[in-house]
């Protein structure tokens, strides 16, 4: 199965804009990539990032969606500038059914980043995040311009 990627962020972004009137979701860079993979999983995780970077900023709030390309990777990246994760905190978020403590308020049970990680990890690529508590997150993954899935 094979796709073209910035076809499908289009499409996840436009898909998920809908669904909130406070976060404005700007979109930045291009791959100009086909991807050899499964295209609803990495449709599942975009929208596994897009919506926690929604829920996890309160405010209304602009994210940022990147697209790019780094040294034989296809990079995606989601920007939000909401509540952040404590830095002792920011390796257990991919754990399955860990959700950090204080944001009980908000719905979810913890796994939209393990799910994530796992398919990420099948296609052959890693997913990080840089994040700072009470300013924002960015979650980042990288997978293999070419790569044979199994
Ligand atoms: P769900 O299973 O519905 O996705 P969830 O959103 O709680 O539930 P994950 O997506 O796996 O679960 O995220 C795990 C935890 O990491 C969240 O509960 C939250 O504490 C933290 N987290 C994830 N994304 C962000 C973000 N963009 N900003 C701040 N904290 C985040
Ligand atoms: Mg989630």
């Amino acid at each position: 199965d094979f796709f073209l990627f910035d076809e499908l962020v289009d499409e996840v972004v436009e898909e998920v804009q809908r669904t909130t009137s406070n976060h404005v979701i700007e979109k930045q860079g291009a791959t100009e990539r086909v991807v050899y993979g499964d295209r609803d999983r990495i449709e599942q995780v975009i929208v596994n990032l897009l919506t926690n970077a929604i829920k996890y900023s309160p405010h209304s709030d602009k994210i940022i969606v990147k697209s790019f390309l780094e040294q034989g990777f296809i990079a995606f990246s989601v920007q939000d500038f909401g509540v952040g994760i404590p830095y002792e905190r920011q390796q257990q978020v991919f754990e399955r059914f860990y959700r950090v403590s204080g944001n009980e308020t908000i719905p979810g049970i913890g796994l939209g980043l393990y799910i994530s990680a796992e398919i990420i990890r099948r296609q052959g690529g890693t997913i990080e995040v840089v994040s700072e508590e009470g300013k924002g997150s960015t979650f980042c993954f990288k997978i293999p311009m070419h790569h044979d899935t199994h």
